[in-house]
């Protein structure tokens, strides 16, 4: 007898739980296997027939006995297939397998096959990643410096990052309310100070206008809205004390800059120039939203270790085209809660900065400072385009993973203390 699967050639999980069921019955002589193949709609027997062949099986007799016993009081028909069975199995367990279950039999040699181990690829020897970069910037560097893969996620795979969150837009809505209101106030100590908080407040207004389909939601656009009219406030106090102290005039903003240094094309954008009117010597202002060295020995130390080159940059920029760098500087725009309190460092030509005090704002850099940090540009531009980089090295910071755009896809980024268990 063949026993074919009941769903003609398929063959299924019951069918492959029945044949084993009977090859363990075959092998072992398990008792409980059989019971259960005998049950199985594939064995064809009536289950009132299986059933008092289970409950007549005891010590002293088999489930085949019993089944034998049973069978003889069974309908001609019915004992025809109780007697196929019994003899099916008794072929089995002499170790004909393919001919009582030819489906099986070459379904599983197919598995056999599609299972049996391919020969093991051999082990590629590691190449360099290919960067093509072909200008830089010092957000670029910055990005490197801070975390390698993340400049490789950003710059060599040119990923797609998110679309960006509000508070990004409540800073490009900021920097171009700024450039706007600047280039209506060129020269603030000449402004009254109603005119100057009117100006920036209009300009605040058309530009979150401009930028609302950017944001999240109408109510998020609102919020961020009244968010920059509170800090504008504290911007435009700022700007008023400081325009009396030292008079300037604004000079560019978001000024285009384009640089070759030791051959390396550089490209950027200085949020805002200003020139001293006393001095003729240039402040240069980048206008920050997110978060920021808290003080100017802070900001330099992050300079003197590589670590940020933003403003470095704008000063070479700035002394290479002829003029005179009296100060660069981060402005914080992130908070309605503070002052503005500029971190800044002004440009000494002596060997030694002086520091203010560790809090403080105001600090000092050398121009040899800004020497190191221009050669640290160019070694990692060098590093960049070598042709030999075959990792790129995860930060060792958790901190830099905060909120970066490929926290998801970076699976050797570093865990952060508090999250060891968690992950
Ligand atoms: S998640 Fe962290 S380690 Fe990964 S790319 Fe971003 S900053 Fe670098």
């Amino acid at each position: 007898m063949v026993i074919a699967p009941t769903m003609g050639t398929v063959i299924d999980s019951s069918y492959a739980a029945f044949a084993d069921d009977l090859a363990a019955w075959c092998t072992q002589r398990d008792d409980a296997a059989l019971r259960r193949a005998a049950s199985s709609h594939h064995s064809r027997l009536p289950l009132e027939a299986v059933a008092a062949a289970s409950a007549l099986a005891k010590d002293d007799r088999t489930f085949i006995e019993a089944g034998l016993e049973i069978g003889r009081h069974l309908p001609d028909a019915l004992h025809d297939v109780l007697l196929a069975f019994i003899r099916t199995i008794e072929t089995l367990a002499a170790g004909d397998i393919a001919t009582c279950f030819p489906p099986l039999e070459r379904t599983r040699r197919k598995h056999d096959a599609a299972l049996s181990l391919a020969p093991p690829n051999r082990r590629e020897t590691p190449g360099s990643v290919p960067t093509r970069v072909t200008r830089f910037s010092a957000s670029a560097l910055n990005a490197y410096a801070e975390c390698p893969r993340k400049w490789f996620y950003r710059y060599a795979c040119g990923a797609v990052e998110d679309d960006g969150s509000s508070a990004a837009t409540y800073g490009t809505a900021f920097h171009a309310a700024l450039e706007d209101f600047h280039g209506d106030v060129l020269h603030p100590s000449d402004v009254p100070a109603s005119a100057l908080r009117d100006g920036l407040a209009r300009q605040i207004d058309r530009a979150f206008e401009r930028y609302s389909t950017k944001f999240d939601s109408e109510l998020e656009r609102e919020l961020q809205r009244r968010r920059a009219h509170r800090t504008a406030k504290r911007y435009i106090a700022w700007l008023i004390d400081h325009a009396r102290r030292a008079p300037f005039a604004t000079v560019g903003r978001e000024l285009p800059v384009r640089l070759e240094i030791d051959g390396f094309p550089f490209v950027g954008y200085i949020d805002r120039l200003d020139r001293d009117d006393n001095s003729g010597e240039v402040a240069v202002f980048d206008y920050k939203t997110g978060t920021i060295a808290e003080s100017a020995v802070e900001y330099r130390e992050r300079i003197r270790r590589g670590q940020e080159f933003q403003l470095p940059f704008y000063y070479w920029a700035c002394t290479i085209s002829g003029e005179r760098v009296r100060s660069i500087a981060l402005l914080p725009l992130k908070s309605h809660l503070v002052e503005v309190r500029p971190i800044e460092l002004l440009v000494t030509e002596s060997s030694s900065a002086r520091t203010n005090g560790k809090e403080a704002p105001r600090g000092e850099i050398t121009v040899s400072d800004l020497e190191a940090a221009r050669a640290g540009m160019i070694d990692l531009c060098r590093e960049l385009t070598s042709g030999e980089i075959r990792e790129f090295a995860v930060t060792d910071d958790p901190e830099a993973c905060t909120y970066c755009a490929y926290a998801t896809a970076c699976r050797m980024r570093p865990i952060p203390p508090e999250d060891r268990f968690g992950r």
